[in-house]
């Protein structure tokens, strides 16, 4: 018999409504709003499948006029709860609600450092918004976390990107290059790069898990490539119209809520998704990056090398499966 591990995250996209218009938006690909049926009967499932994660996202979540009574039933449940939002529309009172209501982080989506840059993205007037929104989670200790995707736009303010975060109290950095526009080898090896050198230049504003140092980078590699994709196993995504796929950025769908109970679906699916090493939508071998990336990086010390290494290897290892755009590689979190 097969032992089936828990679906230990659902990515929650409630809405494909959104108040501004981001080219790079996969929401966009929808018109639905997912019913608050559907939504209960998902929540509910999670006892059984011992889920652990919710990620609310959209669209905007925070458009729903029922997104507290959404979060409220998902707290109940005793989920750890992340809510993805563009930001602009978190004032004080709504800061406070989501603490009251025990939303563990809001993830925050910021393209620039730059003012007229996000404003040119995302509408006038948006980095403000951003900006005060962060100040106010701040205020009712609700843990910041951005998401940064990352093109040839924005490649060269990595630093930027960090000194924003350290200089306005946010946990973690996320860089994640974009889907279709810039998601290639070369991007991919460059952010590697600049985050290797952001910990030997930043080594006292970063935090470290407790580690052990590793002897061999070999392991850490053999540990990388052994690695499986998560989706379809341990986490699911739901699309604004019902439709399940295994990770926000597969569009194969495995079936939809609206027809299927999503305990039956993840049945099928963790039987049927092939779990490779290589993930889907990146198709790059990321041990055999990092490898290049560490022997060739010249302005970072083999001290600093083996302490994040090392880091990153104690995150990881004794998982099989971890979404790859996902791992400690592309975080950096702060003190
Ligand atoms: S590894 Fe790739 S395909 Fe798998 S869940 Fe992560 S992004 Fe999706």
């Amino acid at each position: 018999m097969i032992a089936m591990k828990n679906l230990a995250a659902i990515i929650l996209n409630c809405t494909s409504r959104c108040n501004l218009n981001c080219y790079y938006c996969a929401a966009k690909e929808f018109t639905d709003e997912l019913d608050r049926n559907s939504i209960e009967k998902i929540l509910n499932s999670t006892i059984e499948l011992k889920t652990y994660y919710l990620m609310i996202a959209g669209g905007e979540p925070l458009l729903r006029s029922d997104i507290y009574d959404i979060l409220d039933h998902a707290n109940k449940l005793g989920l750890v709860i992340i809510l993805m939002s563009n930001g602009t529309l978190i004032n004080k009172y709504i800061a406070k609600k989501l603490k009251d209501i025990g939303v563990d982080a809001v993830r925050l989506t910021l393209d620039s450092t730059e003012e007229y840059k996000i404003d040119k993205i995302k509408g006038s007037g948006a980095y403000r918004k951003i900006l005060m929104a962060i100040n106010y989670l701040n205020h009712e200790g609700i843990g910041v976390n951005l998401n940064i995707p990352i093109s040839y736009d924005n490649i060269n303010e990595i630093e930027q990107f960090l000194n924003f975060a350290i200089n306005n109290n946010i946990r973690t950095l996320r860089f994640s290059p974009i889907i279709k526009k810039d998601l290639n080898v070369e991007i991919c090896e460059i952010l590697l790069r600049q985050i290797l050198v952001l910990h030997e230049k930043y080594n006292e504003n970063i935090s470290y898990i407790d580690y052990e140092p590793i002897n061999e980078l070999d392991e850490f590699y053999e540990v990388l490539g052994n690695l499986r994709c998560t989706g379809g196993r341990m986490l699911l995504n739901v699309n604004p119209d019902g439709s399940i796929t295994k990770c926000p950025y597969v569009r194969r769908s495995l079936g939809n809520i609206k027809e299927n109970e999503l305990k039956e679906i993840w049945i099928k699916s963790y039987f049927n998704t092939k779990s490779s090493s290589i993930c889907e939508v990146m198709k790059i071998n990321l041990a055999v990056l990092l490898g290049n990336i560490v022997y060739n990086v010249k302005e970072v010390s083999i001290e600093t090398i083996r302490k994040v290494v090392s880091a990153w290897y104690f995150m990881i290892k004794g998982k099989e499966e971890y979404c790859l755009r996902d791992l400690p590689l592309w975080y950096i979190n702060l003190r």
